[in-house]
């Protein structure tokens, strides 16, 4: 099996309700999609997370005019071949994204060639069902007291899903974020709760955040710190006993390596359609594992990186383990996103908080190729 084409699409919707992080605020969403063509008319599909119209051109211009005629089931190889030509210029970035979206293609096309999931071809699943928590409670433009109101009553529809874990966003300023996560434990004592700053915090407004985390048991805060500053992460972690979690900015087993080693780091959150794609998303795995963490992947997109993040859960070994083992939660977004839900005829399915490992060949998921045009904003073909 050769590959005979490559096309892009760039989707975009326009949301009913913007909604905000610590960062900006979102009133679109953006996704590149990578669709992999064989000379036998199968096709693999993966997603690229980052700015589409930038990912595009990268795939477009640089990658695919090197992949024609490559070997499809040789995804190593072809991870290298595309590594090896953006070497001197590209370590990390949109050009990884880049190659993250391929690379998920054409692990979804290998799995489709062999009639095997790709959990199947990550080396086998461990568990059929991975628990998964709700990704919401992002900020509205209201008063903070009624902000504050708005969000627990977002988090207890999640309750009511049959969800067991939950993230906030935090961020916004440090008075309003330990008010909200004094007011989250409160209103659900028995949930697993976690918290994302984005990396919208120096060293000593963390700190203080941690410590109201820590008061209130969250089992994670993440990204408290920019990525940038990998020493202050030990820094951090000396002081409080929530775990931290970090790496939806980082890519590549070298990334990692370098922000990993400074210490300070319990929760290693690559995205495989960003760090370099499920091949990548492996050794990562590996270099964490060496090290006594757990990867547990970042999830921000379509059906295509929620599955893969989901194989790669299933097949999850736990550093240390042990026979009653902790959760590995997938993150499930639960914000409003038509990419995500409608134009997927076949999705992972999610019901009282738990995901069912898709077991069809290829990631196991189908995107309806027509309800997908109405999003289409630009599409390339390399052939
Ligand atoms: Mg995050």
């Amino acid at each position: 099996m050769k590959i005979e084409c490559i096309k892009t699409y760039h989707l975009r919707c326009h949301l009913e309700q913007p909604f905000g992080f610590s960062q900006w605020y979102y009133n679109q969403r953006n996704v590149l999609i990578v669709q992999v063509i064989a000379d036998n008319g199968e096709s693999g599909w993966g997603e690229c997370y980052g700015p589409a119209d930038v990912i595009q051109a990268a795939v477009e211009k640089f990658y695919a005019p090197r992949l024609i005629n490559g070997a499809c089931m040789s995804t190593d190889a072809l991870w290298h071949t595309m590594w090896r030509a953006s070497l001197d210029f590209a370590r990390g970035g949109v050009m990884t994204a880049a190659m993250s979206g391929i690379d998920m293609a054409l692990w979804d096309l290998r799995g489709k060639a062999l009639g095997q999931s790709v959990s199947q071809l990550m080396g086998g699943r461990l568990r059929e069902q991975v628990p998964c928590y709700a990704t919401g409670m992002y900020f509205l433009d209201l008063p903070e007291d009624q902000l504050l109101t708005h969000l627990v009553d977002e988090a207890k529809g999640y309750v009511d899903e049959g969800f067991r874990a939950m993230k906030i966003k935090v961020g916004k300023n440090p008075e309003f974020d330990i008010a909200l996560i004094r007011a989250m434990r409160k209103a659900f004592p028995q949930m697993i709760l976690a918290a994302d700053s984005n990396h919208a915090y120096d060293l000593c407004e963390a700190t203080k955040v941690a410590q109201v985390l820590d008061d209130c048991d969250y089992a994670w805060f993440e990204e408290p710190l920019s990525p940038e500053h990998s020493a202050q992460f030990r820094q951090l972690s000396d002081k409080c006993i929530t775990p931290i979690a970090t790496g939806e900015c980082e890519q590549t087993r070298f990334g990692f390596q370098r922000l990993l080693k400074e210490g300070g780091v319990d929760i290693v959150q690559a995205d495989l359609g960003y760090c370099g794609g499920p091949s990548e998303a492996l050794k990562i795995r590996t270099l964490a594992s060496s090290m006594g963490l757990n990867m547990i992947p970042h999830v921000w997109g379509t059906q295509f990186n929620l599955a893969s993040a989901c194989h790669f859960l299933a097949t999850a070994y736990h550093e240390p383990g042990r026979r009653e083992e902790k959760p590995l939660f997938l993150e499930y977004d639960r914000t409003e996103n038509p990419l995500r839900d409608v134009i997927f005829t076949k999705q992972v399915d999610v019901s009282n908080g738990i995901a069912t490992v898709p077991t069809d060949p290829g990631l196991g998921v189908e995107i309806n190729e027509n309800a997908m045009r109405s999003y289409v904003f630009a599409e390339t073909e390399t052939k």
